[in-house]
């Protein structure tokens, strides 16, 4: 099978990750969730088809890279919450309803082919280039001082205001207008923090991989270890 460039081992900058895997469990076996997501795995606890929870680690205090909480920004949340009561005490927790159960089943079906609760990955940003591409990067004053700095002034002056945020500003195509045809980043030594903090392996970064390039870090399909259809069956 042909390897991305982006997640071949020997690729010049490609950096050793460690991601949780994610695994469906129905309600019954919360103590088997809880265990895997011990080990470091992110767990999706299901108490119907129409109602589950993603239960994850909780979250360590300035860690820009937790894993759990980029789960949580990738189903659209601002924060993790972590659970004070009740079966996921002490555990990081998003109540998942609606779109998000489309998507964690997803996951759960990605992750089908990892058999550990944590799975090693090697990923070269510089070879891969997929969250700079239909992803708003929001800008502060540090950020723009920095590319006032040196960037090229035709690209600064697109940064453009959006909701009362600057932000960069996205080609038709959805490139950022600094991604050379190359994929690398035109601006990289002066590019904002929010480019600098993307944390790779994350779900954020999984999902910008299969969005744009169509790599899948995993199984395209089932079988997952659990089939949520059973609920509706029922
Ligand atoms: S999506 Fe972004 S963070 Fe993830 S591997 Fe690609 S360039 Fe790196
Ligand atoms: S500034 Fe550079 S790193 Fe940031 S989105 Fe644009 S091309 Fe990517």
């Amino acid at each position: 099978m042909k390897v991305h460039p982006s997640s071949n081992p020997r690729s010049p900058f490609a950096v050793r990750k460690v991601r949780p895997v994610v695994r469906s469990f129905r309600a019954a076996f919360v103590p088997n969730a809880l265990t895997w997501v011990r080990a470091g795995g992110h767990a999706i606890v299901w108490e119907s088809a129409k109602k589950a929870t993603l239960v994850v680690p909780k979250p360590v205090k300035g860690n820009a890279e937790d894993y759990g909480k980029w789960a949580a920004y990738d189903l659209g949340r601002r924060i993790l919450r972590v659970a004070s009561t009740g079966s996921f005490a002490g555990f990081g927790i998003v109540s998942l309803k609606g779109d998000d159960l489309a998507i964690v089943e997803a996951w759960g079906i990605r992750d089908a082919v990892h058999m550990k609760p944590t799975r090693e990955l090697f990923l070269d940003c510089v070879a891969c280039g997929a969250c700079c591409r239909n992803n708003t990067v929001v800008l502060d004053a540090k950020d723009m001082k920095r590319l006032r700095s040196g960037a090229p002034k035709t690209f600064v002056d697109r940064v453009k205001r959006k909701d009362g945020r600057l932000v960069l500003t996205l080609l038709k195509d959805g490139r950022c207008a600094a991604l050379t045809k190359k994929g690398t980043c035109g601006v990289y030594e002066y590019r904002p923090d929010a480019c600098r903090e993307f944390p790779a392996a994350t779900e954020c970064c999984l999902f910008a991989r299969e969005d744009s390039l169509g790599v899948l870090d995993g199984a395209t399909k089932g079988p997952a270890l659990f089939n949520v259809s059973e609920f509706a069956e029922g």
